[in-house]
């Protein structure tokens, strides 16, 4: 059985292998009861997994990951509680999705250089219409037998340090932290690991509106996780965690595969801020 709370995952409408409705059910067949379907700057997958949940009986969380690359090495950002219905917040996760397609055209066109060439059309095919990532990129780098695992195409090719990489462009961290909140959500930092800088960087995000940081991740150890409570409990966040499933069976655990602890989710909520009414009568 699993841990009841996985507040990180993803299904196919970004990087995930999972319908959105298929996600659920593995996750209420492990015994998930509350899950947030995080798929990289989309929401599109929300619907259809709020419905699966209403039917397996599981909590579902509207959430995204907003993945940001600067000085400060890759902050993800997840944003909960998001509304699939605000046209303003869409119109900003269509433009990161459209710099996640070019950024992944670009690496396309280095590879093809590099003489690893694949089909743009083919890592198309691969995403399935969700948003485009290096998940895709590396897929179609291995069927093209240019590598010997989907692992080694990260490892050799698309990595930050590899040949065939190209960097995002998009949002920087504040940015991401205030676009959830606008929107009326509350952002939490993803696997904190990521991030160079941390300590530096965790009071400008605060600052900005963070609201949570995920202590509790696959890879870390007892003891980071330790020290993640405890920047947590300095900085007034949220301690929050997931799995990171995206179906590979690569990264990440299997849903509910993280101890996570239940009584984060009310907390995380509390952090919602009510916006003002845009006029109050005179
Ligand atoms: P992108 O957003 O296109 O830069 O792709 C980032 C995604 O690639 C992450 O969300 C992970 O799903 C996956 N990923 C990143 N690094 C690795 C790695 N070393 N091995 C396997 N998957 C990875
Ligand atoms: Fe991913
Ligand atoms: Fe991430
Ligand atoms: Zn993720």
């Amino acid at each position: 059985m699993a841990y009841p709370v996985d507040l990180h995952t993803h299904s196919l409408r970004s990087d995930g292998v999972h319908e959105p409705a298929e996600l659920v059910r593995i996750a209420a067949e492990r015994g998930v009861q509350v899950l947030a379907m995080s798929d990289h700057d989309t929401l599109a997958g929300v619907a259809e997994a709020l419905a699966a949940g209403e039917r397996h009986g599981v909590r579902t969380i509207a959430s995204t990951e907003l993945n940001t690359e600067s000085e400060w090495g890759d902050v993800h950002v997840l944003g909960y509680f998001l509304d699939p219905h605000d046209d303003a917040l869409e119109e900003r996760l269509r433009w990161l999705r459209e710099n996640r397609g070019r950024r992944i055209e670009l690496m396309v066109e280095n590879l093809e250089r590099l003489g690893y060439p694949v089909l743009i059309d083919r890592v198309r095919e691969i995403a399935q219409g969700g948003a485009l990532g290096r998940p895709h990129l590396a897929q179609a780098l291995f069927e093209a037998g240019h590598v010997t695992s989907y692992d080694a195409a990260f490892d050799t090719l698309i990595s930050k340090d590899a040949p065939g990489y190209v960097a995002r462009v998009g949002l920087t961290p504040l940015e991401a932290v205030e676009l959830v909140r606008k929107h009326g959500g509350v952002p939490s930092l993803a696997h904190p690991f990521t991030v160079d800088g941390l300590e530096a960087l965790l009071p400008q995000l605060v600052a900005a509106g963070l609201a949570g940081m995920e202590c509790y991740y696959g890879s870390h150890s007892v003891s980071s996780t330790v020290e993640y409570r405890r920047l947590a409990r300095q900085h007034d966040l949220v301690p929050t965690g997931g799995s990171d499933f995206h179906g590979r069976g690569e990264h990440g655990r299997l849903p509910g595969g993280v101890f996570v602890p239940e009584e984060c989710v009310a907390a995380l909520e509390a952090r919602k801020r009510t916006t003002p009414p845009a006029s109050i009568p005179a």
